[in-house]
């Protein structure tokens, strides 16, 4: 029988300190070779086994083999110089420094396959694998060869293609890709982010999800909310197109936000991701909390489609505090399961 609320995350975990920097993004890694390789392969043990004892029911890497959930992706493909790098401003909140497109974008080998088969081996639970959008990809470089924001969306698509294909048949049920980006250039998204979107899922047979959010607890975006006013209605501009796209899974951003929870309305009939945990904050949510939020999201989704999760990744926070949050994830879950149950 399938399980109802069944739940996730939205993407990365800390990882332990002897792999990587804690509580960092972009954390260069502390081992080389093949003990790195060793290092990566003991870090997904253990996030898997952090979600198990939480009751995470579709389970995911954690993004423990990446440093960055857009670049480690771009790294692995020709077209990109790392060498020559550009500042640029990233979804018009700030700046830094990425690596510069000169010339065709291919990829000539899998990225995350061998990864995702080595989690296919440790669970028999739902996978999910997360890969970045089209449009949040070119968002994170600078473009020297196709001088075109949309061709370039296109070309990685094709790419994301590929890659997505094959993570399908390594065992991965949910392809995710995360498009924060889709909360910023709205006229882009539903000129060519969304058709970006359904190229990369084309020919799957797996079930899809965007992950559309307000990004990590760092002071950019805690800044660029404070600026958007009482009420966040961003994800309105976009919902119905989405709402009418082949993807399966919407993945929202719900719990401390103000984002007015009668939006997901507009895209009845998705299953939809709730995030009912904060990324933002080291306080951890109490389970009653974690119900509170999904109660309040039952009225806009059917409880056959509503999967609680997290808002957004959760690598910049302490492991203690993301165990907390794993947790209560689970177990707010749980009180609204019965409930639902009676
Ligand atoms: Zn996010």
């Amino acid at each position: 029988m399938k399980t109802l609320l069944p739940t996730s995350t939205a993407g990365s975990l800390p990882k332990p300190s002897w792999l990587a920097k804690p509580e960092t993004l972009w954390s260069p890694w502390k081992l080389h070779g093949e003990e790195l390789k060793e290092g990566k392969q003991d870090a997904l043990r253990l996030t898997l086994d952090n979600q198990d004892r939480a009751g995470i029911d579709i389970v995911s890497d954690g993004e423990q083999t990446r440093q960055h959930f857009v670049t480690t992706f771009i790294e692995h493909l020709s077209g990109v110089d790392f060498e020559n790098r550009q500042t640029v401003r990233i979804r018009n909140r700030y700046d830094a420094s990425v690596p510069s497109v000169v010339g065709a974008v291919t990829r000539e080998k899998p990225v995350f396959v061998e990864d995702a088969r080595f989690l296919r081996t440790l669970t028999k639970k739902r996978i999910k694998w997360a890969l970045p959008g089209p449009m949040t990809m070119i968002d994170t470089l600078h473009d020297a060869h196709y001088k075109s924001r949309e061709k370039l969306a296109w070309e990685f698509a094709g790419i994301l293609n590929q890659e997505a294909r094959e993570l399908e048949a390594a065992g991965v049920d949910i392809i995710q890709f995360d498009e924060p980006a889709f909360n910023v250039f709205f006229d882009e998204v539903n000129d060519w982010g969304i058709a970006t979107l359904e190229k990369a899922i084309e020919g799957l047979k797996c079930e899809t999800a965007v992950h559309i959010c307000y990004g990590y607890g760092i002071q950019a975006n805690i800044d660029w909310k404070n600026a958007l006013g009482a009420e966040w209605r961003q994800y309105e501009e976009i919902f119905p197109k989405l709402q009418r796209s082949n993807i399966d899974l919407i993945s929202l951003e719900c719990q401390n936000s103000r984002v007015p929870m009668d939006l997901i309305e507009l895209i009845r009939g998705k299953k939809v991701m709730v995030g009912a945990i904060d990324v933002a904050t080291n306080t951890v949510e109490t389970p009653e909390e974690v119900a509170s939020t999904l109660r309040k999201a039952l009225q806009f989704v059917d409880a056959d489609k509503l999967y609680p999760s997290t808002n957004c990744g959760m690598a910049p926070l302490s492991r203690h505090v993301a165990t907390g949050k794993l947790n209560a994830l689970g177990a707010g879950a749980e009180i609204v399961r019965k409930e639902l149950s009676v």
